[in-house]
């Protein structure tokens, strides 16, 4: 279907081009045709400019992701200084360079436990593929052919692409699109405000999480649950802060079964939650890492797995076996995004990135409680570091949630957008995860004016 362009979209704009030409990603693309794009222009620290000239604070730093701003000229020469000496080359069949091997070092030595090698490839759904696979082929390794399914977790976000999107447990991921696959299977979501029965501590709710994680390996037989994947804080599916003493308790679960971890740190790697590695802040020791994103502060594609050594050497094995790894992209560790990716690490350190983040990141969970935890239509408000977010109720004593049909958290977010905030709404979950580079005058800037969204929206519901 093609309905008619709508009167208040000019006739060759921006706007009217991209309904006439482009295929949006998380869009209502009949809704698209009628209502059409916000098109930026430009960026300029945490802020980016529409084509009207109207400017935005970034709060979700696009998708999690542009962690030094939208201007870091640093990133921009080191692309530059990379296409004009080595503008392509791959790392097929034993080929190397040297981005790829300063970013390999670099983030072996940054890792939050012993890794022994790392893969790249060009975004979280591919890396989180490439060790679906890795799984599998370390199980052929190791002679149990039988080991082969993987657990994700209601709501957790692992990518899009087949594999990734049946490890992903969040419905709109898996509707009309004929996944999860056979054998991917999901566990319960560790969100206390959710699903923490009444009176139950969250230390209590950790105990049951770990529980139904092991009634499920049990009930699918140990010797043929190969992997666990987990986000240290749960993204997409709304900013979930696992309770207390949640991964305490699921990781001897998982070692008492050889389930390997992986550690998903695509949003939280690279000091989104106030160290390093989310790993390091709820004490994951994963077998496998998946990052991305920050890792090149988004200015180019680029992601990264680590493994351990002891997957590491099934890996190797396997391959002399049959003679080659036969995976990889052609674009594996492609030297300019790695380039880019090694001067992004280097700023984080030599800003002091991380000290910034535990100054600014308590500031804005502070500010978010004290503006936002009373207001009548908030049920939660939750976040470590600088990832945050309120999640509304309609009934702030039961938790009851807004029908989802009535969108009141898109509507939020078009408020927020209209009053020069960009923030981002998972159903009625509105997350905040702003540049690192964000300073506490830019902060209060940007839960000032959500808050007037947020006042506006309460006087429409009246
Ligand atoms: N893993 C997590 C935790 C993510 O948040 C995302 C994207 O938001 C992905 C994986 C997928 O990354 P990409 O969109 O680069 O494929």
């Amino acid at each position: 279907m093609n309905p008619p362009t709508p009167s208040a979209i000019r006739p060759n704009s921006n706007a009217a081009r991209d309904i006439a030409a482009a295929l949006h990603p998380y869009t209502d693309l009949v809704a698209h045709q009628q209502i059409g794009p916000v098109v930026i222009t430009r960026g300029e620290g945490v802020r980016v400019w529409d084509d009207a000239g109207k400017s935005y604070i970034e709060a979700m730093a696009g998708l999690w992701c542009a962690s030094l701003g939208f201007s870091n000229q640093r990133l921009v020469e080191a692309a530059v200084a990379q296409m004009r000496r080595l503008p392509f080359y791959h790392s097929f069949s034993a080929k190397s360079h040297e981005p790829l091997i300063e970013l390999a070092e670099m983030l072996l030595a940054r890792a939050p436990v012993p890794m022994s090698k790392v893969f790249f490839a060009n975004s979280g759904s591919e890396a989180n593929d490439s060790v679906v696979k890795m799984v599998w082929y370390f199980n052929n390794a190791l002679g149990r052919p039988q080991k082969k399914k993987l657990i994700g977790r209601v709501k957790g976000y692992h990518g899009i692409t087949t594999a990734s999107a049946s490890l992903t447990g969040i419905p709109t991921n898996h509707r009309s699109f004929d996944v999860p696959l056979a054998g991917f299977i999901h566990t319960l979501c560790p969100h206390h405000y959710r699903f923490g029965e009444a009176g139950e501590s969250e230390e209590a709710f950790a105990t049951r999480c770990a529980e139904e994680l092991e009634k499920l390996i049990l009930a699918e037989g140990p010797e043929t649950v190969a992997a666990m994947w987990a986000e240290p804080i749960m993204g997409a599916g709304g900013v979930i802060v696992p309770p207390a003493t949640y991964f305490e308790k699921i990781q001897p679960v998982l070692r008492k079964y050889d389930v390997l971890l992986v550690a998903d740190e695509v949003i939280c790697g690279f000091w989104r939650t106030g160290n390093y590695w989310g790993s390091q802040t709820y004490g994951i020791q994963p077998d496998i890492l998946t990052c991305a994103k920050a890792l090149s502060a988004s200015y180019l594609p680029i992601s990264a797995v680590l493994v351990n050594d002891r997957v590491f050497q099934g890996l190797a094995q396997e391959s002399h076996r049959i003679g080659t790894f036969g995976h990889g992209f052609t674009y594996s560790g492609h030297p300019v995004p790695a380039a880019v990716a090694v001067e992004t690490l280097k700023l984080y350190d030599e800003l002091g990135i991380g000290e910034h983040v535990r100054r600014v990141g308590p500031y804005m969970q502070d500010g978010l409680r004290r503006r936002f935890a009373d207001h009548e239509l908030v049920g939660e408000v939750r976040g470590t570091g600088l990832i945050g977010a309120i999640e509304l109720a309609e009934d702030k004593a039961t938790h009851k949630p807004f029908d989802p049909a009535r969108k009141i958290g898109p509507r939020l977010a078009k408020l927020s957008e209209a009053n020069g905030v960009i923030s981002r709404a998972m159903v009625d979950v509105l997350a905040f995860s702003p540049p690192l580079i964000i300073t506490e005058a830019e902060i209060d800037e940007m839960l000032d004016n959500f808050g007037r969204a947020l006042d506006q929206l309460a006087a429409e519901l009246k």
